[in-house]
């Protein structure tokens, strides 16, 4: 495999965790009854997905394995848990939803779904990182008839990491609820017990070496959870449709491994060294090249570099020739060659925007991996840009 090309692309997702594939593979096979078949021979798969949400209730800073709900993604979750705060329409004057200004598609989406329905959406302004302050979500919850929050943990172009402190008080005095957006936290960054006291949280297996399909929603209170597939009833009666056994099953592994991996205070520091070893050489080596939200926490694996002159859009192409993969920023929005919004929520010029290349490491990416990928990304700069090189 010493041919395939280096992968600096974890943030959009990741291959499977070691152990991953060999968990799963008897559910896909042998052990493929279905959970809820009253048969004996369907009690270890039943018994199965229970073990897995031990471990994933463990990864999402849950107090009870039965606050966790198996979904099929980051997008299914963030919809839970809007469909969870949402559901019915405004309760009396409570019409109004605030979203942090640096969102994923899938948290504007919902957002966007609730406004037709009666809700006011407000987009909450964030700071040169993409952080929203305490003192302005304050001041947003001051206004009044606040339904519902939603808030990344960590962004996921930048990995700049959202200080939650206070949040749980301020948005529970003000009477409202709130949902965190984890996604890129697992195996990055702790999630701390009680989920910084969020309502609700979601995770995607796919962004930290489980498959893709499958995700998970922590919610505090899950006797109250709504319904939000109606069908068979499965995952509490609250979401129907037959379970993705083998995908949370491959979840519970990934999850024990990435709240290992969280843990582990010296990997991650040695994982951020690695990232500052990338950011170093590659604005040594380019002109006027600068790390954007770097003023602050941000989980180890990512860095979102700018590299002026040199549009993504061409600069991309070229590095996939050389043998790396990386990013123009969130994968969703690949296929289409703009600035990325968060970027430019962050007050970065459109041109810059354009101009800036995430990379994101993988908890196996090497030192030697780190420099050939400066190497790619120096090397196709000189031939975009001949005669610039530092
Ligand atoms: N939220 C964040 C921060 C993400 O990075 C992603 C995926 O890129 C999602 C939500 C959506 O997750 P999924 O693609 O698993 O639905």
């Amino acid at each position: 495999m010493s041919d395939a090309p280096l992968y600096f692309d974890h943030n959009a997702t990741s291959p499977l965790a070691a152990g991953v594939f060999e968990a799963m593979r008897p559910y896909l096979q042998e052990a493929y009854h279905n959970p809820s078949s009253a048969s004996e021979t369907a009690r270890p798969v039943r018994v199965a997905i229970e073990e897995a949400r031990r471990s994933t209730a463990t990864l999402l800073g849950a107090e009870r394995a039965d606050q966790v709900r198996f979904t099929s993604g980051g997008t299914e979750s963030i919809h839970a848990a809007f469909f969870s705060a949402c559901h019915g329409g405004p309760k009396g004057n409570r019409d109004r939803i605030g979203i942090g200004g640096a969102e994923h598609s899938a948290t504007q989406g919902a957002a966007q779904r609730w406004s037709e329905a009666g809700y006011r959406v407000s987009t909450l302004p964030v700071d040169d990182r993409g952080c929203l302050a305490l003192a302005d979500l304050q001041s947003f919850l001051d206004e009044g008839d606040v339904a519902f929050v939603s808030i990344l943990a960590a962004n996921n172009e930048t990995g700049a990491q959202q200080d939650l402190t206070g949040f749980a008080e301020a948005i529970t005095n003000a009477g409202a609820r709130w949902h965190v957006d984890a996604v890129q936290m697992p195996g990055k960054a702790p999630i701390p017990k009680g989920a910084w006291g969020a309502h609700w949280l979601s995770v995607s297996g796919h962004k930290f070496g489980a498959p893709k399909g499958v995700g998970a929603l922590y919610s505090a209170d899950p006797s109250h959870q709504p319904r939000w597939l109606a069908g068979g009833g499965q995952e509490h009666q609250q979401r129907g449709g037959t379970e993705n056994v083998a995908g949370i099953v491959g979840l519970g592994v990934a999850a024990q491994r990435a709240h290992e991996r969280a843990q582990d205070g010296p990997r991650c520091a040695a994982w951020a060294d690695l990232r500052d070893r990338l950011e170093a050489r590659l604005c040594q080596a380019i002109p006027g090249a600068y790390v954007h939200a770097s003023g602050g926490p941000r989980v180890p694996n990512t860095t979102f570099v700018c590299l002026p002159g040199l549009p993504a859009e061409f600069l991309l192409p070229m590095i996939e020739q050389g043998g790396l993969l990386a990013s123009a920023g969130s994968a969703c929005d690949a296929t289409h060659w703009k600035p990325s919004p968060v970027l430019l929520a962050m007050g970065v010029d459109p041109e810059h925007a354009s101009a800036s290349l995430r990379l994101s490491l993988g908890p196996e990416t090497t030192q030697e991996q780190v420099d050939r990928a400066v190497e790619i990304l120096v090397q196709a700069h000189a031939w975009l840009r001949p005669g610039e090189a530092s």
